[in-house]
């Protein structure tokens, strides 16, 4: 006997690739340099473009990304100066800041939770969901809804206790309890 010579059949043919939407949209930090599209971006003087790489430097810890721009924070302050970048709930000239200021805490070298005090919009199920922190448990505050969230930084380790408010938007308190174990209470 000899074998079939039917045609053969590749049941593992491609078919569309469900996850390209969600590689597009972490495209920034897959593509190898991305730094350098973000300083165009911060440097185009073009709202949409420098509120885009803003957003990028909040998302990421990635030193590949966030170094080569930590070099350029005054560049990029200069070249953003003037610009009217509006906000809502919020001034983006602020978020600018911050952003700035995440950039400058890569460049020196400590963990980017240091961040998490100074700024209202961290969010720690998407932080943790980005696997920059995990929430390792909860702590009841009668003062809102949602029980403060106690998040542990997977870069270094260090704790926060994360209270959750509304205030015309939802913010977030981002408190160290490092060697803290007692609570205070009021
Ligand atoms: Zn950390």
């Amino acid at each position: 006997m000899i074998g079939h010579d039917g045609p053969v059949h590749d049941e593992a043919s491609a078919e569309a690739d469900p996850t390209l939407d969600a590689a597009q949209e972490q495209a920034p930090e897959a593509v190898a340099p991305p730094s350098a599209r973000l300083l165009a971006d911060f440097l185009s003087a073009e709202k949409d473009r420098v509120l885009a790489a803003m957003w990028a430097v909040y998302a990421t810890r990635d030193d590949e990304i966030l170094l080569p721009l930590a070099r350029q924070v005054s560049q990029i302050r200069r070249a953003t100066a003037d610009i009217d970048l509006g906000g809502i709930v919020a001034s983006h000239r602020s978020n600018l800041e911050h952003a700035l200021d995440r950039l400058t805490l890569a460049g020196s070298g400590r963990c980017l939770c240091g961040a998490y005090p100074s700024h209202p919009m961290y969010n720690p199920v998407k932080e943790e969901a980005k696997q920059h922190v995990r929430i390792v448990g909860t702590e009841p505050n009668p003062r809102q809804w949602e029980a403060d969230r106690i998040c542990e930084c997977c870069d270094c380790g260090r704790r926060f206790q994360v209270e959750q408010g509304e205030y015309h938007y939802t913010w977030w308190g981002w408190r160290p309890i490092d060697a803290e174990p007692g609570r205070a209470r009021r």
